[in-house]
C-alpha cells in the first residue's frame, strides 16, 4: 500500500488541461500486449516537494494574502505548470524581467535565485521585493562571491540558460566559466590551473557531475572541491530513490514539467539504472496507455517542484489499468524546513499572522 504522501500539496483550483483523444480501455491494452505476472507500482520516496520549493510557494501565497493581488513574480516561482497556474488563478502575475513590473509594486524572486544585476534593476525601479531564492542556491552564490574575491577562477558545472545558473554566474561573471557537461570538461580553457574551483547547479545528475569533475581533475590536478556538495539533498535523494526502483521497472513515469531540471534528470537516471522505458508527464492525462503494453512493474516518482496531488492522479490512472498493487519504496526520510524570506517574516509578524510554521506549509494544509 502507498503511505502518506511525503510532500505537501497546493489546493487545486485549476483543472487538468484536457487532451482531446479517446483513451483505450484496460482490456484493449491487455489484448494488444498481455502482461506476464502480477502488475504493480513501485512508488519512490522521497519524491515531490522539497523544502526550497515549499518555502517559495508559501512566500507567494502569503504575499497574496497580506499585500493583495497583484503580486508580481519574476520567472516561474518554481518549475511546475500546475503550481504556476494555481498561483496565477489567485492573482500572481508572472513576468520575465523586473522591467515588466510597474514602479513601486511588489515582486517575488523565484526559488532559482537572481543575479546582483536583477536585484539592482528592481531597486532602480523602486520595486518592493521578497527574495524566495532557496537557501541552498544562496549558499552556492556565496561560495561564488567568496572564491572569486580570493582570486580563484570558478568552473560552474550547470546548464547554460537555466535561471539558477544565470543567477550564480551573475555573482562573479568575470571569474566564472560554465561547463555544461563532460564533453565541455574536455575542452574548457582556464587562465591559471592552480587557482581553480568547481561549483555546480543544485539540480544536476549526481553521476554525470562526478564524471565531469573527474575529467576536469585529470586535466587540472589542483582543482579545488566546493566546501560542501552543491547538488542539494532533495536532488540527490530523489535520484537515489529512483535508482533503487529502476532495475525492477518495465516503465518509469516521472511527474514534473519539461523545464524542471531535476525532473528531467530523474527520467535520465531511471533509464541509466535499468528502467526499460521512462517518460515525464506534467499531468496524468498525458500518460499514454500504450506505455502499459506488456508492462508488469511501473516505477513512479516526481520532481522537487511537484505537488503530490499530481502523483496521486497518476496512481489513480494506473489503478484503473490494473496497477492497484502500489508499494512505496522509502530510501530516505526528509525533515528539512527553511524559514520564510525575511521580508515576509517581518510582514507576518506585524500582522500577527502565525499560521505559517517557520519555513513549513501553512498549518492544517
Ligand atoms: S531542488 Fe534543492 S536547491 Fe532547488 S529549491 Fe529544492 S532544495 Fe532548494
Amino acid at each position: 500500500m502507498v503511505g502518506m504522501p511525503t510532500s505537501t500539496t497546493v489546493p487545486v483550483s485549476v483543472p487538468m488541461p484536457q487532451i482531446p483523444r479517446r483513451r483505450r480501455s484496460p482490456e484493449e491494452v491487455a489484448a494488444a500486449a498481455p502482461v506476464e505476472g502480477p502488475k504493480r507500482v513501485l512508488l519512490a520516496a522521497p519524491r515531490g516537494y522539497c523544502a526550497g520549493v515549499d518555502r517559495a510557494v508559501i512566500a507567494v501565497e502569503k504575499a497574496l494574502e497580506h499585500y493583495g493581488a497583484p503580486v508580481y513574480v519574476r520567472k516561474e516561482i518554481v518549475h511546475n505548470r500546475h503550481v504556476v497556474s494555481e498561483l496565477e488563478a489567485r492573482g500572481a502575475v508572472f513576468v520575465e524581467e523586473t522591467d515588466e513590473v510597474p514602479e513601486g509594486e511588489l515582486v517575488v524572486f523565484s526559488a532559482h535565485g537572481v543575479s546582483p544585476a536583477v536585484v539592482q534593476s528592481a531597486d532602480d525601479r523602486n520595486l518592493r521585493t521578497i527574495d524566495a531564492t532557496c537557501p541552498l542556491v544562496t549558499k552556492v552564490h556565496r561560495e561564488a562571491v567568496r572564491f572569486a574575491k580570493a582570486g580563484n577562477e570558478i568552473l560552474l558545472i550547470g546548464h547554460t540558460g537555466h535561471e539558477e545558473v544565470e543567477g550564480t554566474y551573475g555573482e562573479a561573471p568575470e571569474a566564472t566559466t560554465i561547463v555544461n557537461d563532460p564533453a565541455e570538461a574536455r575542452t574548457v580553457q582556464v587562465k591559471d590551473p592552480d587557482k581553480l574551483i568547481w561549483l555546480s547547479q543544485t539540480t544536476l545528475s549526481v553521476d554525470e557531475t562526478m564524471e565531469t569533475v573527474k575529467i576536469l581533475r585529470e586535466r587540472f590536478p589542483n582543482l579545488q572541491d566546493p566546501p560542501s556538495d552543491d547538488i542539494c539533498y532533495a536532488t540527490s535523494n530523489r535520484q537515489a530513490a529512483i535508482k533503487k526502483i529502476a532495475p525492477q521497472a518495465d516503465l518509469v513515469i516521472v511527474v514534473g514539467s519539461a523545464n524542471s531540471s531535476n525532473s528531467v534528470r530523474l527520467v535520465e537516471v531511471a533509464l541509466e539504472y535499468g528502467a526499460k522505458a521512462g517518460h515525464r508527464v506534467d499531468f496524468a492525462n498525458e500518460v499514454d496507455e500504450s506505455w502499459f503494453e506488456g508492462v508488469a512493474t511501473v516505477g513512479v516518482t516526481s520532481g522537487a517542484s511537484v505537488p503530490d496531488i499530481l502523483v496521486q492522479d497518476v496512481l489513480k490512472l494506473l489503478a484503473d489499468y490494473g496497477y492497484a498493487d502500489q508499494e512505496e519504496i522509502v530510501t530516505a526520510e526528509e525533515d528539512i524546513l527553511f524559514s520564510l524570506p525575511k521580508e515576509l517574516r517581518a510582514k507576518l509578524k506585524e500582522s500577527g499572522d502565525s499560521s505559517a510554521r517557520p519555513g513549513g506549509r501553512v498549518k492544517n494544509d
